[in-house]
C-alpha cells in the first residue's frame, strides 16, 4: 500500500532465508480491522508504502542455516511482533507491549506477498490437518486468549462479551472452550449475533431492539448479573453499556481498540470496585493455546470467514468491506492454494 486506498503489485525476487529463518510460501492473510485503517489512512502509527498482512498461514519452502525446529511442508503462521528484547516490558514477560514493538504489516513488511522469510523463533507450528483459513485466524484468535486469560480463572463463571464481530466472537468462544458457565454476545448487528448463535454461544442481544439489563438478568440472575464482561465494541456506547450494566465487585476487559477516546463515568468504576483490565495483542503461548483450542474443537473458526479474494484482487475486498460491513465478519486472501 502506497497511499491510502493504493495498492500497487510489485515483481521482485524469492528471498532466501538468513540463518536462523525460514522460508514460507504464504497461502492465506485475513484482513482485521486495523488493515482497514490503513487502508483508509487512520492507521496513527503506520506510515506508506507498507507491504500489509498480519494474520497468515503458509508453508515451509525453505530453512535458513541452524534452523532445526521446522521442515519443508510444515503449515506455519508468524507471530507477527518484533520486539526488542531490553526494555521494561520485554525484560518482564510482557514483549506484546515492548516500548519498541513492531508489528509486520504495520511498522515492518506484512506478509502480502508470494514468499516471506521470518525467523524461526517466532514461528508456531500449525497442525497438519489444520486448513491455512483456520491457520490464518490463529492470531485474531490469540487476541481473544489473551484477553480471556486476563480475566483469570474462567471456570464457571458467567461472561458477557460486548460485540460480536470476529474479536468479540472469538473472545465469547474461548470463554467457553477455557470453562466458563455460559456466554452471552451482545451486537446491534443480527447477522453477527447469527454467527455467534452458530458458534455455540449461549445467549445473544441486540441492544438496539432489548434491554441489555433485563437480558443479563433473565441470563444469569438479578443477584449475580455477569461475573466477567469482555468489551469487544470499541465505540463508547460499549464500554458505557459495559460500565453500566456491570454488577458491583466486576472485571471488566478492555479488549477493544478505539479510533476515538471514549469517556465514562469513573464514579461508576470506583463505587462498584470494578476492574477495568487491558489486553493488547498475545505472546507466543497465546498462539499454543489458540491452536490447542481449535484442535480439540473447542473453538470453531470456519464459520466467521464470510468473504474470499484472490491475491490480485486485493483491493476489492476493502472494497467489499466498506460497501457492507454489516454482512462482513472474517475477508481472506487467498495468496496460493
Ligand atoms: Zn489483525
Ligand atoms: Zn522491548
Amino acid at each position: 500500500m502506497t497511499a491510502p486506498k493504493t495498492i500497487r503489485f510489485q515483481q521482485i525476487d524469492i528471498p532466501a532465508p538468513d540463518p536462523g529463518e525460514v522460508q514460507i510460501n504464504i497461502k492465506r492473510i485475513g484482513v482485521c480491522g486495523s488493515d482497514i485503517h490503513v487502508y483508509h489512512g487512520l492507521h496513527p502509527y503506520t506510515s506508506y508504502p507498507i507491504v500489509q498482512g498480519h494474520e497468515t498461514a503458509g508453508e515451509v519452502t525453505a530453512l535458513g542455516e541452524g534452523v532445526t525446529d521446522f521442515k519443508p511442508g510444515d503449515k506455519v503462521t508468524p507471530e507477527p511482533q518484533v520486539f526488542c528484547g531490553k526494555c521494561w516490558p520485554c525484560t518482564h514477560g510482557l514483549y506484546n507491549i515492548c516500548n519498541e514493538l513492531k508489528v509486520i504489516g504495520f511498522q515492518t513488511n506484512g506478509t502480502a506477498c508470494d514468499y516471506y522469510t521470518y525467523p524461526a523463533d517466532c514461528l508456531v507450528k500449525l497442525p497438519d490437518e489444520m486448513s491455512y483459513d483456520e491457520g490464518a485466524m490463529i492470531e485474531p484468535l490469540s487476541v481473544a486468549v489473551r484477553a480471556v486469560k486476563k480475566a483469570g480463572d474462567i471456570k464457571g463463571k458467567e461472561v458477557l462479551v460486548m460485540g460480536a464481530g470476529p474479536i468479540g466472537n472469538l473472545v465469547a468462544q474461548t470463554a467457553k472452550g477455557l470453562g466458563a458457565a455460559s456466554v452471552m454476545a451482545a451486537d446491534i448487528n443480527g447477522f453477527r449475533l447469527e454467527k455467534a448463535v452458530e458458534c455455540g454461544i449461549d445467549y445473544t442481544v441486540n441492544p438496539s431492539r432489548e434491554k441489555l439489563d433485563e437480558k443479563i438478568i433473565a441470563a444469569f440472575g438479578a443477584e449475580k448479573k455477569a461475573d466477567v464482561i469482555f468489551e469487544c465494541t470499541g465505540v463508547q456506547p460499549g464500554l458505557e453499556a459495559a460500565i453500566t450494566n456491570a454488577r458491583k465487585g466486576t472485571d471488566i476487559v478492555v479488549v477493544a481498540v478505539y479510533g476515538k477516546a471514549p469517556t465514562v463515568d469513573m464514579a461508576l468504576v470506583n463505587e462498584a470496585e470494578l476492574r477495568l483490565i487491558g489486553t493488547a495483542r498475545y505472546n507466543i503461548d497465546d498462539f499454543r493455546t489458540a491452536i490447542g483450542l481449535v484442535n480439540d474443537g473447542k473453538v470453531k473458526l470456519a464459520p466467521l470467514v464470510t468473504d474470499t479474494f484472490d491475491f490480485a484482487d486485493y483491493n476489492a475486498a476493502y472494497e467489499k468491506i466498506d460497501k457492507s460491513p454489516e454482512t462482513t465478519m472474517k475477508v481472506m486472501i487467498r495468496v496460493n492454494d
